[in-house]
């Protein structure tokens, strides 16, 4: 069903549901980040392929130490800027973290996502939410309630309908290397912006998709 309904969303996270959530980019598929029973059904529904790690969204940056650790300054800093926004840190993860949300890799990425009625949702939950774009693995990232159902209107039964995501656009994503910038992938959020607050940022080689 599509609803507004903080409360259903709730009720199906709770129970290792996946629904989907609006957020300023794209519509996410999320799920219980502590739960593997909820990361395994995300990577199912998506056909995602478990080497690509899901992204964390999380209620507030003060939350932001109950994931990671070894937190750069810097990062802090972004997140003071940037936060609720889309920019994603990749950070040291805590062990709370199962390694099916990173891959198994020892960075998580985390985001702090800007759209009222999913903040309102995180705010429910004991728990952050694990979401990756809610499409198909290779098809179009969705910016409306409707176009997430066109996807997956047989196997979802929760839409939290949040109207248009605002950019349409994903995040940016950033990483550290001995506490130095580095950027993972361009999104909503320019280079300009980021070394406005923080200087120069190197540029990872490899692809992250
Ligand atoms: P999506 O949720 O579809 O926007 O994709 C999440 C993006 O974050 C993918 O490109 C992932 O490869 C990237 N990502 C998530 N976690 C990590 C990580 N620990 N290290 C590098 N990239 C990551
Ligand atoms: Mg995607």
């Amino acid at each position: 069903m599509i609803t507004t309904d903080v409360d259903i969303a709730v009720k199906a996270l709770i129970a290792d549901e996946i629904i989907a959530i609006p957020t300023e980019t794209v519509y996410g598929l999320a799920g219980n980040a502590f739960s593997e029973t909820a990361l395994k059904k995300i990577f199912e529904l998506k056909k995602r392929p478990f080497y690509n790690p899901l992204i964390v969204h999380i209620k507030s940056a003060a939350y932001l130490t109950e994931v990671a650790c070894d937190i750069p300054e810097i990062a802090l800093k972004l997140a003071k800027k940037f936060w609720p926004g889309p920019l994603t840190l990749l950070l040291k993860k805590r062990s709370i973290i199962p390694d099916l949300v990173t891959a198994g890799k020892e960075t998580v990425a985390v985001r702090m996502p800007d759209h009222s009625l999913t903040l309102t949702l995180l705010e429910h939950l004991d728990f952050p939410l694990a979401a990756p774009s809610a499409n198909p693995f290779g098809s179009i990232s969705p910016t409306t309630a409707e176009h997430v159902a066109n996807y997956f209107k047989n196997t979802l039964d929760v839409i939290l309908d949040g109207g248009n995501c605002e950019k349409g656009l994903e995040s940016t994503i950033i990483g550290f290397e001995e506490n130095k910038p580095i950027l993972f992938r361009l999104g909503a959020i320019s280079m300009e912006d980021i070394e406005n607050e923080i200087g120069k940022v190197s540029i990872k080689n490899e692809g992250t998709e």
